[in-house]
């Protein structure tokens, strides 16, 4: 049986920061988060050339281990090339899917956890110096959280020629989800609130989540979250775009191309399986009448099949009917952000049309302009993904829809 994942990612700039220091990679089967540091915007050039050349190197098949360190070797070097990014670095926390496993680099204080049957638990070590003293036993975690002497790492990639980077391998069972964060997210955010978040069964959703936690929990730092969950494949009908984990496959990040995030929502889902049914239904019953021994004549038995035959089209007639409203009802509870003459919009329905009739209703319409959006947040829009009332409201928050 196939092990499918879904994901969802998100980074923001949370409430104190003037830059967003935090790169996620989202190239299935890789997934990664990096956590620049150094003085003018060096934080940022680390963290983006670390995931530029973790994806590069792991695209072309590297093992996962050997791509972070030609990512080590690729900050260091450009620490070493330009003074104002010398001693520059980053965190790097990073899986690569293979088969019904999860293999993991690590190196930084970006944490990696896995939920499994509502249990949530961090796979990786924080590379930090309380992260060393709690694994010594001189610290306990809650004095650790709060340590003043925190943020300060006791490994990072792209500071030294060569990297300590950890490697481990986790096997992956259906139902499991897991979780890439920088500190500024398992910072401020409980474990308890970040087992609840991933919880939820839409990994992007699960990320919004995490990210509006963070930002209600004061936003010190920047905030990054890529959630995979695993599930048994194939999916049904209905269910959501998946990406296929085809274990050591390099040419699987070019199935799911460089979207950051892969979701798709089927309007038709719920009404086709219905009238497929009643089809099907219809041909077993005329399939019977055939068979069934009939003692009428021809004519009247004719006459018997055709009032059958009545009947079934005005119980497809209902049924249509009945997906017809049921489709009006389910447009009236999914809701989608989009672009409304280049302003921010939510709208109730789906987007696109049957013929010319619009699926979808202007819900909420904002005077900030979709041109003001930084791109990661314009990727974010461009989705128009489905959402409940509440998660398109969440969304518009975290856009700045409402200034
Ligand atoms: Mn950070």
């Amino acid at each position: 049986m196939t092990l499918v994942a879904r994901h969802g990612a998100l980074t923001d700039i949370g409430l104190h920061r003037k830059t967003n220091e935090d790169t996620f990679v989202v190239r299935p089967p890789l997934y990664a988060v990096c956590d620049g540091m150094g003085g003018a915007n060096a934080g940022e050039v680390a963290s983006e050339l670390a995931a530029e050349t973790l994806a590069a190197e792991v695209a072309r098949g590297t093992p996962l281990h050997a791509a972070a360190e030609a990512a080590n070797a690729a900050v260091f070097q450009r620490a070493h090339e330009n003074l104002e990014q010398t001693g520059m670095g980053t965190t790097l926390t990073a899986f690569v899917l293979e088969g019904r496993t999860a293999r993991f680099a690590h190196i930084g204080d970006s944490r990696a956890y896995l939920l499994r049957d509502g249990e949530l638990r961090q796979v990786s070590d924080d590379h930090s110096l309380v992260g060393e003293m709690v694994r010594d036993g001189r610290l306990t975690e809650e004095e650790a959280a709060v340590h003043p002497h925190r943020s300060i790492l006791s490994r990072a990639l792209g500071t030294e020629p060569q990297a300590r980077i950890d490697e481990f391998v986790e096997d992956l069972l259906p139902g499991d989800v897991l979780l890439l964060c920088s500190d500024g997210l398992s910072g401020p955010v409980s474990a308890d609130d970040i087992r609840v978040a991933l919880t939820r069964s839409d990994p992007q959703q699960a990320a919004e989540r995490l990210i509006l936690e963070a930002r209600r929990q004061g936003g010190p730092d920047n905030i990054t979250a890529v959630v995979v969950r695993i599930d048994e494949g194939p999916h049904g009908a209905g269910e959501e775009e998946t990406t296929l984990v085809r274990p050591a496959d390099p040419e699987a990040a070019e199935v799911t191309g460089e979207l950051p995030f892969v979701v798709v929502a089927d309007d038709d889902a719920d009404a086709a399986p219905e009238l497929d049914a009643a089809d099907a239904l219809a041909a077993l019953r005329a399939e019977q009448d055939g068979e069934a021994p009939d003692p009428a004549t021809e004519a009247v038995r004719r006459r018997k099949r055709s009032v059958r035959r009545l009947g079934i089209v005005a119980a497809i007639l209902a049924l249509l009917a009945a997906a017809l409203a049921a489709g009006a009802f389910y447009l009236s509870t999914v809701f989608f952000i989009g672009v409304d003459d280049g302003a921010l919009t939510i709208y109730s329905g789906v987007p696109g049309k049957i013929g010319p009739v619009p699926l979808h209703a202007v819900y909420r319409r904002s005077v900030v302009t979709y041109d003001s959006l930084s791109p990661s947040a314009r990727t974010l829009v461009d989705e128009q993904q489905l959402r409940d009332r509440e998660d398109a409201l969440d969304l518009s928050k975290l856009l700045g829809m409402w200034p």
